[in-house]
């Protein structure tokens, strides 16, 4: 049995470890079930660590966070550490485990669940079969850009300023994470910008443009405003396969197609960084909730985001489809029989805990697999 691949799990904060303890099961299941092996490493992160070290993440997690093939994380933050100095927050371990990886791309899809089609803002014919991908660039642009500040002008008028600011092969390099997703679902991708008020937005279409020509010119590209983006994806959201975009437009329209699928609990995400020269790349998987503060320890959290996470790195750090498949398939199923953490209740739907939809699940993965 093939134990290469390398998993360090920070499960966090709040509801973080609860969830995080759904997956381990999984994990287990898959070993017991499927053969597949894993060498799995556990660490600390977010006031977890900040609790047992004094820092949100220590050197060594760091490192083994460098050295895994992929990062498992639940999620960090709580009232317990609101008056931690700046620097050691929950949130800067996460921050710098982001920077220090380079994990330049934030894919965060947003899948309807038939079963949940309802729970949508949006008419259930506008959602059902939504299975759309947000590529986010998530280390450029305005929130890092220079300069930026704020100053007082000659004649005493005060102003803020940013600067959006993105390079030809930062440009690129996510771009290209748009277009290979592309290739491996219905090949289509949307880039998007503002070219219409903006030089950097002239600039990305040409660059993508650029790259379209020379590298992917059997995938179907668009180009699209932002504004007219936000709009689409309420109008008419199933139109869309693949959307790149920049770090400020991502941040947003991201949030906006998270909502049409209705619950925070469902929502998984990754970040990738550039491949090595085996092709590995670095990666953080994590469900886009926070700790929910409100609820841990309850047994009411929703596992699904962090499975689906999970599913997320097995396909795309370790290109086990079947496996990630199945993960996937399990969930629509349970939840397709009418089972429901509290976040997702809906009328004639039975309300289930943490682990009894965790037992589902696994057991739904099993009968999948005869
Ligand atoms: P949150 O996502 O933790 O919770 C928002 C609401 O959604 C709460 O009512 C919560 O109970 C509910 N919820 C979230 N995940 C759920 C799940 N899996 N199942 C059922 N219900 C769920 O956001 P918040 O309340 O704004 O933040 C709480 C803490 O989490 C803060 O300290 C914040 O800084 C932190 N946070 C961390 C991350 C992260 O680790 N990546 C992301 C967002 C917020």
């Amino acid at each position: 049995m093939a134990t290469n691949r390398k998993i360090l799990m920070l499960p966090g904060d709040g509801i973080g470890p609860e969830v995080m303890h759904e997956v381990k099961r999984m994990i287990d299941w898959m070993r017991d079930y499927r053969g597949t092996a894993f060498e799995v490493q556990e660490g600390l992160c977010g006031g977890a660590a900040y609790d047992a070290h004094g820092t949100s993440l220590t050197e060594e997690t760091m490192a083994d966070a460098q050295a895994a093939d992929a990062v498992l994380f639940g999620s960090v933050g709580g009232p317990k550490w609101d008056n931690v100095e700046r620097e050691q927050r929950p949130e800067a371990g996460l921050l710098r485990l982001r920077k220090e990886m380079d994990l330049f791309a934030n894919l965060r899809p947003a899948t309807v669940f038939d079963a949940l089609a309802d729970a949508s803002t949006l008419k259930p014919e506008v959602v059902t079969g939504l299975d759309l991908m947000i590529v986010r660039e998530l280390t450029a642009g305005i929130y890092f850009g220079e300069p930026r500040g704020t100053d007082t002008l000659p004649d005493g008028t005060r102003r803020g300023f940013d600067t959006d600011v993105y390079t030809e092969p930062e440009i690129q390099r996510v771009a290209r994470v748009g277009f290979e997703l592309a290739r491996k679902r219905n090949n289509k991708l949307h880039s998007v910008e503002k070219a219409n008020v903006m030089e950097l937005g002239v600039f990305w279409r040409e660059v993508v443009t650029e790259l379209h020509k020379a590298e992917y010119p059997d995938v179907e590209l668009h180009h699209m405003y932002a504004d007219n983006c936000a709009m689409q994806l309420v109008r008419y959201p199933k139109q869309f396969d693949v959307i790149v975009t920049s770090n400020l437009f991502g941040d947003i329209l991201s949030d906006c197609a998270a909502m049409l699928t209705g619950s925070l609990g469902m929502l998984p995400s990754a970040s990738l960084g550039l491949p090595d020269e085996n092709g590995q790349r670095k990666a953080l998987y994590e469900p886009v909730h926070g700790s929910a503060p409100d609820i841990a320890g309850k047994r009411q959290a929703n596992p699904v985001a962090m499975m689906l996470s999970y599913a997320m790195m097995l396909r795309y750090s370790f290109d086990m489809d079947d496996d990630a498949n199945l993960v996937e398939q399990a969930i629509k199923n349970v939840l397709g029989g009418g089972l429901r953490t509290a976040d997702i209740m809906q009328a004639k739907t039975a309300k289930v805990s943490t682990d009894v939809m965790g037992d589902a699940i696994l057991r739904e993965m099993g009968k999948l697999n005869r």
